[in-house]
């Protein structure tokens, strides 16, 4: 692991000292410096930190300052500091650790304890990085389609509810695009089951491809799919699901599917329209007018009526 270290002193003995002592050890790869907690705050701010020890008593910023500062950034709240402090500081010490401090040591120290007391904090900064990344995987794999790794429909309904409001606030419009598989059951009947899942991440990985950083792709259930555009008028969202129905058309399989020809029929609807609330509204405009897409002869994009 490539673990860093700030040491915040205004006695540049102290922190060679210190140094001194953690550079025996192989716990951090990079050792920063400042001379007190303003410059501190800065290289937290510039640079990733694991551990952070820090002297109480500094010119300019002192160490409570500096605990204070950490305590107001979100992002820093969970790096360990430790504080360097006097012998005799028995109430410095209480308020130091009440005001977010992890630990501290007291000066002069001994080095085993300084070693034994940072090697802790580190170890709880790194499980709480897995955590941290456990937690974020978890959330992204509660948001994604296993099989395309599109959106799924409740991170679907989550960004299109944000999005509506968005929308209504500050009053652009939204388009969403139902696009649904032609005869898609045939495509399994013909080719089986396996090669129609290699269709459904084919055609996924084509509206990706498509479709602007901001909108969003989802799979709303089975070969039915989702397109989400902000800031997307009525006639803008048709181009664009046009598009869609192009490309999808021209897609060409290897192997076994290289006979396919898939196309796929697109209904679009877009808010503000008479009929559309909420956002539940807009989904069920937008599948009405692929209903007609399919009445219509499929293979094809229609716009909300009327
Ligand atoms: P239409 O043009 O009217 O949409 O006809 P269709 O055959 O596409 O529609 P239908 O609703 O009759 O059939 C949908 C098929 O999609 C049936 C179902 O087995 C298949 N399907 C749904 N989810 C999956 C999936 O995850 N993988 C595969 N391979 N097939 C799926
Ligand atoms: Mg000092
Ligand atoms: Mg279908
Ligand atoms: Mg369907």
């Amino acid at each position: 692991m490539d673990a860093s270290l700030l040491i915040i002193d205004d006695s540049k003995s102290a922190r060679t000292q210190i140094l001194e002592i953690l550079r025996k050890t192989s716990l951090f790869k990079f050792y920063f410096e400042a001379g007190d907690g303003i410059e501190g705050f800065k290289t937290v701010l510039n640079r990733p930190v694991d551990v952070i020890l820090c002297d109480l008593e500094m010119p300019s910023m002192d160490g409570f300052k500096f605990l204070s500062m950490m305590n107001g950034r979100e992002e820093l709240r969970d790096i360990p500091v430790i504080l360097l402090t006097g012998r005799e500081e028995k109430e410095s010490k209480i308020r130091g650790l009440e005001q977010g401090a992890s630990d501290y040591v007291t000066k002069p120290f001994d080095p085993s304890e300084l070693v034994a007391r940072v090697k802790v904090q580190l170890k709880i900064k790194s499980l709480q990085d897995k955590l941290k990344k456990s937690n974020q995987l978890l959330l992204e794999l509660s948001n994604t389609d296993p099989l395309t790794r599109l959106h799924n429909r409740r991170s679907l309904m989550q960004t299109l509810r944000r999005e509506f409001q968005r929308s209504r606030r500050i009053d652009t419009p939204l388009s969403l695009v139902m696009a649904d598989i032609d005869h898609f059951k045939k495509v399994n009947d013909t080719y089986g089951h396996q090669q129609g899942d290699s269709v459904l991440v084919a055609l996924g990985d084509l509206f990706n491809e498509k479709l602007r950083p901001y909108d969003l792709a989802a799979r709303f259930g089975g070969e039915e799919f989702a397109l989400v555009l902000p800031e997307t008028d009525l006639a803008n969202a048709q181009q664009v699901a046009e598009r869609i129905r192009e490309a999808a058309a021209r897609l060409t399989f290897p192997g076994p599917l290289k006979e396919l020809r898939l196309t796929i029929s697109l209904g679009v609807a877009t808010f503000p329209s008479g009929n559309i609330q909420s956002e539940d509204d807009l989904i069920r405009e937008a599948d009405y007018a692929l209903y007609n897409a399919k009445r219509g002869g499929r293979n094809r994009v229609e716009p909300l009526p009327g």
